[in-house]
């Protein structure tokens, strides 16, 4: 069942909105009735109408608890969605106080392709904290962990599990056989099931010359076989994966002056083209901005905290994170 995450009360103040105990327990039918709590302080707010309850902290309201709506908005499932409810008044109070609550993001579905030797890496850090963070905001989190799956880098024959062509192997032409006929070998139909539920991939990596480590790259191009994620005219705006978003979680060894124009290595989104552009928005994709930890191993600790820190927030403003715009992709579908 899909979380609702982001609700919309239309006014200021840190809330969060619990149901409140039935008498018989929870079922899912019945009106609900809900008190309304600051979450920040966990002390109950004035009672009065929405449009004249006034609350210090003023922060605007984007997003609850999913945990706290689940078992109360159970039909909620798009963004945009309208929910009226009714919460409790003082008892001396002739009417309920109704709000009318508007979803802003329904949970998403996400898959973190994790290419990293080392689990206590930062990396490995990273993956951790992201799987923590998507699932606490109502997400379901899938991970590949592709080198505890000893994942084959390496694509060719072993990608089926029979050819059409025994005489004469041609990569792109087996795949989209294989794609017709439901040839592909299991490991690699896991994984394609597991891209087709995602709503988010997220590649997490270290930068292995200025690029993907092999066994990231090999579960590229296996995974995004032709047939099944390109081929017959669908790609960049037309692409299979539309409606799907890819982001690049990464680290670096050199610091950040050097990934810059003019800087040692050049700026660093025409390094990550080749991913971001050919690969995500090929398949259709749209591209998330990429949340990079340059000089991982190199900083102090505090700055590694930071960058935990940093992307912990990333994370939590995937929805109103605005997609990256390629200027070749706009020019071609
Ligand atoms: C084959 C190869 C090619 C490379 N090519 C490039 C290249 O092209 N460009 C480039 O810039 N770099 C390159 N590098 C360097 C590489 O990108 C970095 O070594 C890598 O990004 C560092 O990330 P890591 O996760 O491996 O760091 P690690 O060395 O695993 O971790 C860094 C530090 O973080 C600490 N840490 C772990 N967990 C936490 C935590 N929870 N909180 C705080 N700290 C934690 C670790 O203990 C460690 O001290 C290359 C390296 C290799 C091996």
């Amino acid at each position: 069942m899909s979380a609702v995450k982001g609700i919309d009360l239309g006014r200021r103040g840190p809330l969060t909105l619990r149901p409140t105990p039935q008498p018989g327990g929870n079922s899912s039918d019945g009106p609900r009735r809900l008190d309304l709590f600051q979450a920040s302080r966990s002390r109950q707010v004035p009672r009065k109408s929405p449009s004249s309850v006034k609350l210090p902290g003023s922060k605007a309201i984007s997003t609850v608890r999913p945990s706290a709506f689940d078992p109360v908005l159970p039909e909620a499932r798009q963004a945009g969605d309208e929910l009226r409810l009714a919460a409790p008044s003082r008892p001396d109070a002739r009417e309920p106080i109704c709000f009318t609550l508007k979803v802003l993001a329904k949970s998403m579905n996400v898959l973190i392709v994790y290419a990293h030797p080392e689990p206590k890496s930062f990396n490995g850090a990273m993956k951790e904290l992201a799987v923590e963070v998507l699932k606490g905001a109502g997400h379901t989190v899938q991970v590949s962990d592709l080198y505890a799956m000893n994942f084959a880098p390496a694509g060719g024959p072993i990608d089926f599990l029979e050819r059409e062509d025994e005489a004469c192997f041609r990569y792109q032409r087996e795949q989209v056989h294989a794609n017709d006929a439901g040839l592909f070998a299991p490991e690699l139909r896991e994984e394609m099931d597991k891209l087709v539920w995602a709503d988010l991939v997220i590649f997490q990596f270290p930068l292995w010359w200025f690029s993907l480590p092999a066994i990231l790259k090999g579960w590229v191009d296996r995974v995004f076989a032709m047939g099944f994620s390109y081929g017959a005219g669908q790609r960049y705006a037309t692409g299979v994966f539309r409606g799907k978003r890819g982001m690049l979680a990464m680290t670096t060894g050199g610091p950040p002056a050097s990934y810059v124009e003019g800087g040692s290595h050049g700026e660093i989104g025409q390094l990550l083209m080749h991913i971001q552009h050919g690969m995500f928005a090929f398949v259709g994709m749209d591209v998330v901005p990429p949340f990079i930890a340059y000089g991982a191993a190199r900083v102090s600790p505090e700055e590694r905290a930071a960058y935990l820190e940093a992307y912990r927030d990333r994370l939590l403003a995937l929805e109103s994170t605005a997609p990256i715009e390629f200027e070749v992709a706009a020019r071609s579908a």
